[in-house]
């Protein structure tokens, strides 16, 4: 990851937020705290408050509506996390899930030996040792015995769950290549450094997919193309700038033990270039290997050319969390809007965690009650807030900083023609339209479709 480029500028000239500045706004509004806070934290675990959990169902809905729901060749999956122990052997990730380490002989931390620039400890400058290989899988035991006849490991990514169910697929599904299936779950990897808010965590969740294809070189390369640049599609459709992303494609001697090619999604955080997606050629590797180890009989009939293979994998692998990140590093902004600084964070509506806030101008002449049967009108159809404290200035505000793309205030004229003002998040313009006709213009705008 370089960090030669994190002064960024947004493409309205601003610069990108800090990471201090986004962690303040994710505590302080409750999208993002530090997991067991009142005991001190434990290092790079996050959980996701009442506004970071909308946002993250909304990216991973966002996912699967693309990646499952509108297509006729891609199917859901949801395995479980816990697998049996051979599946890590089969998989390779028992021997080869590994980063190099190494500890400083004189204070005893450790670190990838990867990110150690000259050798020396980055914390006291002492002497290291020789790298040694760790594994990065989380271990525990299955059943009240603690031996090695009854460990299992935590999966550390999603993708094994889909090759170990290939066959069920097979018999249950009628299906003809290419194909594929998705699944979005959580992983746990013992990360050496963790760090960087959610973009390194020991826990987190990804977004993966499997597409099955013949054992064809240019059918590969073909695919392979079209899944980048549709992943890529994907991010700028939902709010990232084009120009913070870039395609990294992996040299041979860092390309992962089942991979015949790489190429990263790369994002450019405040701290620097770093993975947000990872698109792989996995071959048949993996259903070789399960074949292998199970003895089962994984090959697909070609109906066509009448034919048996293990078909090859084209794999994108994303990261709900660093997705998230991306997607708030973008959206943040601050304005001007008459003569008061605000901070606002402009997220794809579809992606924003409320998406229209209720708001009575004053709190009497029936207006409180009037705003209570709106907001009863749109909660049906999508989440909202209420609020009713403070300036409406200060309520536009409140709003803004977590993204609600609207605000629907209720005032004196409401009370007698039954129309409200609709007020925009990016541009503060606001029209005014009846009650009746606001689920479907909010609907229309949300643009679901897109
Ligand atoms: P890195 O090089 O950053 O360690 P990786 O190449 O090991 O990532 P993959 O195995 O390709 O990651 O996993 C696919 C995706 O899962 C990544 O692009 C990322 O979005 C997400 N991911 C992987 N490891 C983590 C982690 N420790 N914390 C959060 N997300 C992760």
């Amino acid at each position: 990851m370089s960090t030669d480029e994190s002064a960024v500028l947004k493409s309205g000239g601003k610069p990108q937020v800090t990471m201090e500045k986004l962690v303040g706004l994710c505590k302080r509004r409750g999208l993002v705290f530090a997991s067991s806070d009142i005991y001190g934290g434990l290092g790079s675990t996050w959980d996701y408050g009442p506004l970071g959990v909308e946002l993250k169902r909304n990216v991973k809905e966002a996912w699967w509506r693309e990646m499952v729901q509108r297509r006729s060749d891609i199917m859901g999956l949801d395995a479980a996390i816990l697998m049996h122990p051979r599946t890590w052997e089969a998989s390779g990730h028992l021997q080869s899930f590994t980063d190099p380490l190494v500890d400083c002989k004189a204070c005893k931390q450790r670190f990838r030996a990867d990110q150690v620039a000259d050798g020396r400890c980055p914390e006291c400058g002492g002497e290291l040792t020789e790298p040694r290989n760790f594994n990065l899988m989380f271990k525990t035991f299955i059943g009240p015995l603690e031996d090695s006849a009854h460990a299992a490991y935590l999966r550390p990514e999603t993708a094994q769950g889909i090759f170990v169910n290939f066959g069920n697929l097979l018999d249950t599904q009628r299906v003809k290549l290419p194909f594929g299936v998705a699944q979005i779950g959580k992983s746990f990897r013992n990360e050496i450094t963790p760090g960087n808010f959610i973009f390194r965590t020991r826990e987190f969740e990804q977004m993966e997919m499997e597409f099955f294809i013949p054992p064809d070189p240019t059918q590969e390369a073909r695919w392979f193309e079209y899944w980048v640049e549709l992943r890529l599609g994907w991010y700028v459709k939902h709010g990232i700038e084009r120009e913070h992303l870039r395609l990294r494609p992996h040299g041979k001697d860092e390309l992962s033990h089942y991979s015949r090619g790489t190429t990263d999604i790369e994002f450019l955080y405040p701290f620097g270039w770093g993975e947000l997606e990872g698109l792989a050629k996995r071959g048949s590797y993996d259903l070789d290997r399960h074949a292998e180890f199970s003895g089962k009989d994984l090959t697909f009939f070609d109906e066509e050319a009448k034919t048996r293979y293990r078909p090859w994998v084209i794999e994108p692998a994303a990261g709900v969390d660093r997705a998230l990140l991306a997607f708030l590093l973008d959206a943040y902004d601050e304005d001007i809007v008459e003569d008061e600084a605000r901070v606002v964070l402009r997220l794809d509506p579809r992606l924003a965690p409320i998406k229209a806030a209720v708001l009575p101008l004053l709190r009497k002449g029936g207006q409180v009650e009037k705003a209570l049967e709106v907001r009863a009108r749109l909660q049906p159809h999508f989440p909202t807030a209420y609020d009713q404290a403070g300036s409406i200035g200060r309520r536009y505000r409140r709003q803004d900083e977590v993204g609600t793309p609207w605000c629907v205030t209720i005032d004196h004229q409401t009370m007698s023609d039954d129309t409200v003002t609709l007020r925009d998040r990016d541009s503060t313009a606001q029209v005014r339209l009846p009650i009746a006709a606001l689920v479907g213009e909010l609907n229309e705008r949300i643009g679901w479709h897109r």
